[in-house]
């Protein structure tokens, strides 16, 4: 399932289902990269996805939904967040990121 820019139409990122040998696993691309889940509530995504929720993915683990700002309760491509890695020590912490309102949140850890 493709979730589109809420500003431009472009594609902002997809999440999946996909089995890869006999391995359920659940797929999210986003401008920040694909991440890959092997353990998450098939119930509960399904039920997300049947509903094309981008908000009940969000609730499930932030990292579901890494183009959506739940405050604006939209969907943006890489063009439109500002994003930033912090560091802490030397040691990636984080992807943090800044919507076109200005909503900060973070994106991956
Ligand atoms: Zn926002
Ligand atoms: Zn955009």
């Amino acid at each position: 399932m493709e979730f589109a820019c809420a500003l431009d139409g472009s594609r902002a990122g997809a999440v999946a289902l996909r089995e890869t040998d006999g391995v359920l696993r659940l797929e999210v691309d986003s401008p920040w990269g694909r991440l890959t889940f092997p353990q998450f509530n098939l119930v509960t995504v399904l039920g997300a996805l049947r509903r094309r929720s981008v908000a009940a993915l969000y609730a499930l683990d932030r990292e579901l939904a890494p183009f959506w700002c739940p405050t604006c309760s939209a969907v943006y491509c890489g063009v439109h967040w500002e994003s930033w890695d912090v560091w802490d020590e030397g040691f990636f912490d984080q992807t943090r990121g800044r919507c076109p309102k200005g909503h900060e949140r973070m994106l991956l850890d």
